[in-house]
């Protein structure tokens, strides 16, 4: 059982859950926990999350978007308040995972929420000290959408060997050079890396999304066998 000991806002509409966990045995970044709810006369229903947070003790931190007419997303980031327990089952997942001993070049590639994972990764290789070379891409539907904004800002800024990119796909910062789009294949290309330099690449966000992506890189050259996907559900 968990208990949820604070909570941060990253966007009107998404929150990041810190949660006290007893005994957590740690995890690697990319995975995910089933988080439980049990209502009063019983109906239970569980739901995925990535864990946002790198190994820190008993704590393990999530980011939920609120889903509208959701079953589950929407009382996590509403009512679930500090003081209140949590079923919790994890770590799970052992394919899309970056280990800090890896030091081939990884290209992040998030949709909306599918940050969450890759902020892990982000997060396991600043806290190891690793130098692999890390590039983010990171699209999002207005700046107003984007989670973890100061953070990835300042790491954009200090951590040697990340680059941080956005993609507005419906409304770009004034100074933003073009319209909003969809990431396309110029994009990968611009803010990737070269297949032949044979990059881990990490694809995560809606299912949609996540397809579109992962083909797209095949297509620009990068081996299948490299390139891992996290789908969350629904096409954006
Ligand atoms: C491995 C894994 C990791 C995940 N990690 C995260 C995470 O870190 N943060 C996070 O916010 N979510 C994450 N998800 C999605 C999450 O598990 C739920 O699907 C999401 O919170 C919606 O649940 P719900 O009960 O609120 O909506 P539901 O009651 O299940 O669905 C309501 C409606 O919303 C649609 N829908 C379901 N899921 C999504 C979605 N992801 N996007 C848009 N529409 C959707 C459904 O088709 C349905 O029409 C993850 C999913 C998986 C499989």
């Amino acid at each position: 059982m968990a208990e949820l000991v604070a909570t941060r806002g990253e966007t009107p509409t998404a929150r990041t859950l810190v949660l006290d966990v007893p005994g957590w045995p740690g995890h690697l970044a990319g995975q995910h926990v089933d988080v439980r709810l049990t209502a009063a006369d019983g109906y239970q229903a569980s739901r995925s999350y990535s864990i946002a947070s790198p190994v820190d003790g008993d704590r393990v931190e999530l980011t939920v978007q609120a889903v509208p007419a959701g079953e589950v997303s929407p009382y996590l980031t509403g009512t679930f308040a500090p003081g209140d327990p949590v079923e919790l089952r994890g770590p799970a997942g052992g394919w899309f995972v970056w280990r800090d001993t890896d030091a081939a070049p990884a290209l992040l590639v998030a949709g909306g929420s599918g940050i969450v994972p890759l902020m892990a990764m982000i997060r396991a290789r600043a806290a190891a000290g690793s130098a692999a070379p890390f590039r983010l891409i990171y699209s999002v539907r207005t700046p107003g959408h984007v989670f973890y904004a100061e953070e990835l800002r300042r790491r954009d800024r200090d951590d040697a060997g990340l680059s941080v990119t956005f993609a507005y796909t419906r409304q770009a910062p004034p100074d933003w050079p073009g319209p909003p789009r969809r990431l396309g294949a110029a994009e990968l290309r611009a803010h990737g890396w070269a297949p032949e330099l044979a990059p881990r690449c990490y694809v995560c966000g809606p299912t949609g999304f996540v397809e579109a992506v992962a083909e797209l890189l095949v297509r620009l050259g990068h081996d299948p066998e490299r390139v891992r996907t996290e789908r969350f559900g629904a096409t954006a």
